[in-house]
């Protein structure tokens, strides 16, 4: 059984990216995975319609409403909420089966997510990535070209109610110039894979 703590034997950590939609967590989790692979990513669920160049499997698994709430009903989602007339959860077998090898993970969800992983899982690291300004925002979201309007605006009108959240988060990521936030990123990863807790294995190699 995966322990509360969120990690099989301590070693393996657990990285939850929250934030306003279009703020680039997925792009900052993804940049994160290129240059250290061997964190893995959990591909949520989603009943959101692929967006053109996304993949089933590597950007979300695309399923029928109908699944998605059979699984809900099996109890198979760590978490799941209802964003922008879709449904989008994280999936409990991936955490289970990652967390219990001590694979380092990490996922991007939104504040409602994240929210219920903290509770179920305290001991993940929880990190919010602030966008450099609402317009800012706003741009990228028009950039990315992948809402109508209509799903744009809701999108921008929930942003100021999901930073204000970001009082219980563990670390702020301001997502300026997309290198640096990276940086800071990579910056929390090693620190918190340095955490004396988590090397106490290591140290009894050479006590023991
Ligand atoms: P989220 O996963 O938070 O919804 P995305 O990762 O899809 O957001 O990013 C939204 C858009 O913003 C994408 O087009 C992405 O390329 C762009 N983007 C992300 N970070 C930056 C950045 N630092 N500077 C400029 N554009 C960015
Ligand atoms: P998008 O449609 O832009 O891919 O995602 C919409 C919002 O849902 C984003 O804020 C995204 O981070 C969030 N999201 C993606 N996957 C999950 C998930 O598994 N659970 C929750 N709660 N939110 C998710």
């Amino acid at each position: 059984m995966l322990s509360k703590q969120g990690s099989g034997s301590g070693e393996g950590i657990f990285i939850v990216v929250a934030g306003p939609s279009g703020v680039g967590k997925t792009t900052l989790c993804m940049e994160l995975i290129h240059q250290i692979p061997d964190i893995k990513f959990s591909v949520s669920y989603t009943t959101r319609p692929p967006r053109p160049f996304e993949v089933h499997g590597k950007d979300y698994f695309f399923i029928s409403e109908k699944k998605f709430r059979e699984r809900i009903k099996k109890g198979e989602f760590a978490e799941w909420a209802e964003k922008y007339e879709f449904l989008y959860g994280t999936s409990k077998e991936t955490m289970t089966e990652y967390l219990k090898k001590d694979c380092d993970l990490i996922l991007a969800v939104d504040t409602h997510g994240a929210r219920t992983l903290k509770v179920a899982y305290p001991g993940g690291i929880f990190v919010f990535i602030l966008p450099p300004s609402l317009k800012v925002l706003k741009e990228r979201l028009m950039v990315r070209g992948a809402e109508k309007k209509a799903s744009l605006e809701k999108r921008f009108n929930n942003a100021m109610e999901e930073i204000k959240e970001t009082i219980w988060y563990d670390y702020i990521i301001l997502n300026d110039r997309l290198d640096s936030a990276v940086d800071h990123l990579r910056g929390i990863y090693l620190a918190e894979k340095s955490r004396r807790e988590r090397m106490t294995k290591k140290i009894e190699d050479f006590i023991t």
